[in-house]
């Protein structure tokens, strides 16, 4: 399987730019005629540091069929592959028109025919989600006892052609509310539970590092951040499963307001306790990283414990 994770920096509104930002990368990138996935990040052509409901308002899209949706189909169509974006979305009134709105921060999953195949709403909020954004429905009510059952938080299941994947945004890859225990590991424990082969993370992850020392090497990635990525998905490591689990972290990079983003968006390999990693795009490098699950992956990182 072929992976494409278009890193960017997107910027606050700024969506036509940002469009024609994440298009001019595309260009630039010789995407292999089989590729099989395409995955860009949270929010991407919205941009993320939202402080409010009325300032994100101007950029919600109705349930996948907003500007990003449409998008997605076209580039779907083009390269014939899949394609996943995060997108704002406000929900559509289905009958009645004063029917409450809700709005939620989503993934939307095209087939490379262009169909919708999958939406998913973000069930575990950063700060700056709670201020515009509800949890995807079954948040409140997961059920770890069970973590298969389908009232559980984030979504596990076939996606077409891509086979059985279990997929996330950002900080559901985190304690719930950061209170949960640690070692709850909610999303891990899920995609174990799951047995999926593949995990897909579209994210807007933050770094704690300075604007200058973003500038500083920036084809290298942030290690910390992708250090801390790995350990998220313990459970899995532990598992020493025999069958290999591919996990895609596709982040984004560039700064807004001052929030700096971590970009290293990475391709991990996890095989009977071995962490090893594809390819890692730099902390604030715009590029479309691509890599092959069948190559051999160029660094391990550690073993289980
Ligand atoms: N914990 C993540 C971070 O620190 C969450 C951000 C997000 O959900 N976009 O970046």
């Amino acid at each position: 399987m072929k992976i494409a994770c278009l890193q960017f920096a997107p910027e606050v509104g700024l969506v036509q730019q940002n469009i024609q930002r994440a298009e001019a990368i595309l260009q630039n990138t010789r995407i292999p005629s089989d590729l099989d996935w395409l995955v860009l990040p949270e929010l991407a052509f919205s941009g993320y540091n939202f402080q409010s409901l009325e300032e994100i308002r101007p950029f919600l899209e109705p349930t996948a069929s907003g500007i990003s949706t449409q998008w997605a189909q076209q580039v779907a169509k083009h390269y014939h592959c899949h394609v996943t974006i995060g997108y704002p979305e406000i929900t559509v009134p289905e009958t009645n028109p004063h029917d409450l709105q809700t709005q939620y921060n989503s993934i939307v999953t095209i087939s490379p025919q262009g169909m919708v195949l999958n939406h998913y709403r973000k069930s575990f909020l950063y700060y700056t989600d709670e201020t515009w954004a509800s949890e995807g429905p079954a948040s409140k009510s997961h059920n770890l006892s069970n973590p298969a059952s389908p009232d559980s938080p984030f979504f596990a299941g076939e996606l077409g052609t891509l086979g059985k994947v279990t997929l996330g945004i950002c900080m559901d890859i985190n304690p719930y509310k950061f209170t949960a225990p640690w070692s709850a590991y909610e999303f891990a424990s899920r995609a174990q539970a799951a047995q999926s082969p593949v995990i897909c993370v579209s994210m807007a992850w933050l770094c704690h590092l300075t604007p200058l020392e973003l500038a500083q090497d920036p084809s290298q990635p942030d290690v910390a951040t992708v250090a801390y990525w790995v350990e998220r998905f313990q459970p899995l490591v532990e598992a020493r499963g025999e069958k290999p689990v591919y996990v895609i972290l596709a982040n984004r990079c560039g700064m807004e307001k001052g929030v700096c983003y971590a970009g290293s968006s990475t391709v991990i390999k996890i095989e009977k306790g071995v962490v090893s990693l594809y390819e890692t795009a730099g902390k604030s490098e715009e590029k479309c990283l691509i890599v092959d699950l069948a190559d051999r992956p160029k660094f391990q990182v550690r073993s289980g414990r």
